[in-house]
């Protein structure tokens, strides 16, 4: 694996490799999560590069991004078992220069949800992946439906800027109890993991519902809601029930839903979602 830290680097790694080239761009503290991502790419793609870079601009809050895990050295091992081509960890003045304003507004799909309760995160998001993408020029990038609004968001984002790149979303991957797989999971004390949990549970009892034929969006919500108070741990952000392209808040469902939720546990902010009748 060629470890790059510079885009001059990664521009020489890449130049000539054989294509199709897959792209896994992360925030590193590598989880099996990310591992679906690299393998899909590993056999879909002749060369595949992967990013570690955790982008201070998606971050809201600081000590958020301060209490972000960052276990370089078991990163690069996963990443070379892994038969990773390239990597690319570039230095925040590598991605943001001196003076940079060239930013990327992902409009109203980016507003909802995510972007709604972390202000700027899907403008640090776009931007941070439009210049990685610009960096590697890839064939194909893999994200996971674990972020299903980033997927939806990064689609809108090379459609609307016709960037010749495929968004291959990926299935989510989770911990054998439900929880999804995340690099925050590790800040959970052993209670918190443990009430960590009720997400899962609350998107399946939503799911169950809807596929017994519940279409009361309100009433959707309010079983995820009922679901979650069952844990004094957990605080809401929001609980949702939307359109799966469009995001919008549904009143009643007609087709596929994606049912999604935030939530804090102690220090630690927690997503998930699921489809509905999918
Ligand atoms: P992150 O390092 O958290 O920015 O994630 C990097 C990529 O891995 C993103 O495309 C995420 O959606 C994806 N990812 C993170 N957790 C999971 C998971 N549990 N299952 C599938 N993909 C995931």
């Amino acid at each position: 694996m060629i470890v790059c830290t510079t885009i001059a680097e990664a521009r020489d790694a890449l130049r000539g490799v054989e294509r199709p080239l897959g792209a896994v761009l992360t925030m590193g503290a590598l989880h099996a999560g990310h591992l679906a991502l690299i393998r899909r790419a590993r056999a879909e793609c002749k060369t595949v590069v992967a990013t570690i870079y955790v982008n201070p601009t998606q971050f809201g809050d600081a000590s958020d991004l301060d209490t972000y895990p960052r276990p370089m050295q078991d990163d690069l091992r996963v990443l070379r078992r892994e038969g990773v081509d390239v990597l690319l960890v570039p230095s925040d003045a590598e991605i943001y220069p001196e003076g940079f304003s060239a930013w990327i507004e992902p409009g109203e799909i980016g507003e909802r949800l995510e972007g709604e309760h972390r202000p700027g995160h899907f403008r640090g998001v776009c931007t941070v992946v439009l210049k990685l993408f610009n960096i590697l020029s890839p064939d194909r990038s893999y994200f996971g439906q674990k972020d299903a609004q980033q997927v939806l968001v990064i689609r809108r984002m090379v459609d609307h800027l016709a960037l010749p790149i495929d968004i291959v979303p990926v299935p989510t991957v989770r911990e054998r109890d439900g929880l999804a797989m995340s690099s925050r999971n590790g800040n959970l004390t052993t209670q918190e993991r443990r009430a960590a949990r009720v997400l899962h549970r609350a998107l399946t009892a939503a799911r169950d519902l809807a596929a017994e034929g519940e279409r009361n969006a309100n009433t959707l919500r309010a079983a995820i809601h009922a679901t979650l108070a069952e844990e004094p741990l957990v605080t809401i952000d929001y609980i949702s029930i939307a359109h799966p392209q469009t995001l919008k808040e549904l009143t009643t469902l007609s087709g596929p839903a994606l049912a999604s939720l935030a939530v804090r546990i102690g220090q630690t902010r927690l997503i998930d979602n699921i489809t509905l009748l999918g």
